[in-house]
């Protein structure tokens, strides 16, 4: 923490960021926990903004750049993922932002494609809820690391040893505490930095950048300190040795599969614990990890340029009306003007101007390393999961396509702005916004999305941005499921006999659209030779 340094952003040009460390990681939570303002703190911590608030604040503060959908304005929510850099002790943090609303899991999913760590943030006084469990588990498919933040212990919450109960029984997951609090709500004195032996305790005044710091001894040493009162002491260290007792001690190895979390207690308000969270991320979080492709596995340390594209977002910049395609490179030195090759279509393109998000600002990249993630504008050409390489045909495995939970037929009031709609929907379907599904035999798509949030971002966007106001009617379908089998002509013939519920989805994938749940059943026992997929990796 005392070498943290607060700086103007313009001080630290992309350039002087190599060569360093690499951490890339995403922040997963329910909405509320405090993952903005966690996120706002690591970022303050991390010198690259001045002043906390300036990720989502109140009212007018809350437009910032990450701000840029008029949907998002208009319900103060975060929709889009989107990518924070920042440096700290020499370590190159990139945070991929996650949003919390449920609607957007699809969105949350394909980021954590593209991370090696994660922060699981949880309330003190709510525990895990819905979303956190969604996420956890996604994240634990791909053996992800986690870092538990349990936030806002300032405030009253559940007893902490009980906490650690609930986490590690609900996520079958072993814990390990780093961090301790002294006190829970009024009672709150600061933490226990257990490994580190250190009192943490609040700032002296409020203007103070950081909290103050006492080393001790032994445990018995924070019984003696005269700031904290004994009946609020007492009982922290008491819970402190019984929870060391029970539970395992760190062990990175175990961390580093995804089996163990190292916890702290904090409270990103206060700033207790934020500190904590960025060492922990810098000593134990893995560095940039191998990843997978179907054809073989590519090392980080490779000389070659190999990425791919993780999500495409629209209308960064109001000033710019163009699409920003989020890369994550998994190997080699990547340079300003580089040539690559699209696999999916086996194109190149020159990327002549690449962004580097740099806190809220963008600035042109003129290099970038495993780890990283680069922005590229273009104009449709990427398309989320797209691989791109120096000319090697590579697929990266792991992005992800669900089946959606909501159909909707779309309602044209004005038949002249056909092209224009079309457009539209083929922009927002390569952006990941919804998915478009052309029946086989019929005019109009029908469209699918995960939630009904993503279907309102569809209507407003395509009114704002295309000029085509849309309604949206129910679908005569409840669900969908892509058709694959290793017996072509089975699935010829289920297709001629379902000929009025079968569409190609945008990469021409074959989809069953169900009537309903009992539909689809049937056909799944009518049908062996099919299998009906719920989620299915882009290829
Ligand atoms: P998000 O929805 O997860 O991004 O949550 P926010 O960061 O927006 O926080 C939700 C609310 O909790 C806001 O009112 C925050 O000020 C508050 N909050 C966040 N962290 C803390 C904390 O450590 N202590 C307290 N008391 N409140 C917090």
């Amino acid at each position: 923490m005392q070498n943290s340094k607060v700086s103007d952003v313009s001080q630290v040009s992309p350039k002087r960021l190599f060569p360093a460390k690499r951490r890339t990681f995403a922040i997963i939570s329910h909405p509320d926990a405090g993952k903005t303002t966690l996120t706002e703190k690591l970022l303050l911590y991390g010198g690259a903004i001045q002043m906390a608030g300036q990720v989502k604040a109140r009212g007018d503060r809350r437009r910032t750049r990450s701000d840029w959908l008029e949907i998002e304005r208009s319900r103060g929510i975060s929709v889009s993922s989107s990518v924070m850099t920042f440096e700290h002790n020499g370590v190159i943090f990139n945070l991929l932002d996650t949003p919390g609303h449920a609607d957007f899991s699809e969105d949350t999913y394909r980021t954590l494609s593209a991370v090696d760590a994660a922060v699981m943030v949880i309330d003190a006084a709510k525990g895990i809820e819905s979303q956190t469990r969604k996420l956890f588990e996604v994240c634990r498919l791909r053996d992800i690391p986690i870092i538990t933040f349990i936030n806002k212990v300032d405030r009253e919450g559940i007893d902490p040893l009980e906490m650690l109960d609930e986490i590690a029984a609900g996520l079958a997951l072993d814990l390990s505490v780093l961090t301790w609090p002294i006190g829970l709500g009024t009672d709150f004195r600061g933490c226990c930095d257990i490994y580190g032996s250190r009192l943490l305790l609040p700032k002296e005044t409020r203007i103070d950048p950081f909290g103050r710091v006492k080393k001790f001894n032994n445990l018995d040493d924070l019984l003696l300190n005269s700031e904290i009162e004994e009946r609020i002491v007492e009982p922290a260290v008491e819970g402190l040795l019984l929870c060391l007792e029970a539970l395992p001690k760190f062990h990175h190895q175990a961390f580093l599969e995804g089996h163990l979390s190292p916890v702290i207690f904090g409270s990103a308000l206060k700033e207790f614990g934020v500190a904590e969270l960025l060492d922990c991320l810098t000593r134990w979080a893995p560095d940039p990890l191998p990843r997978k492709a179907k054809e073989r596995s590519v090392d980080p340390h490779e000389k070659r340029v190999t990425g791919f594209v993780f999500k495409v977002q629209a209308n960064m910049d109001p000033n710019h009306r163009d699409r920003v395609a989020f890369v994550r490179l998994c190997s080699g030195r990547f340079v300003r003007g580089m040539k690559l090759l699209n696999v999916r279509d086996r194109r190149s393109l020159t990327v002549s101007a690449p962004i580097f998000f740099f806190a809220q600002q963008r600035e042109t990249l003129e290099e970038a390393f495993a780890g990283d993630i680069v922005g590229i504008p273009n104009h449709g050409t990427l398309r989320v999961g797209d691989t791109l390489t120096e000319g090697e045909i590579l697929t990266f495995e792991g992005i992800p396509d669900f089946a959606p939970e909501v159909l909707r037929r779309i309602g044209l009031g004005d038949a002249t702005r056909t092209k224009q709609l079309n457009r539209g929907l083929n922009d927002m379907a390569e952006e990941g916004v919804i998915q478009i599904f052309r029946p086989i035999f019929g005019t109009w798509p029908i469209l699918g999305a995960v939630g009904t949030l993503q279907l309102d971002v569809l209507v407003s966007r395509l009114n704002q941005e295309y000029g085509v106001p849309i309604r949206l009617d129910p679908a005569p379908y409840e669900t969908a499921r892509w058709i694959v089998s290793t017996n072509p002509q089975r699935l010829r013939e289920f297709c001629e006999s379902y000929r009025s519920s079968i569409a190609e989805d945008k990469n021409g994938g074959l989809v069953f659209l169900a009537k309903n749940a009992w539909t689809l059943n049937r056909a799944t026992d009518e049908w062996p030779d099919i299998e009906f997929l719920r989620v299915r990796e882009r290829s």
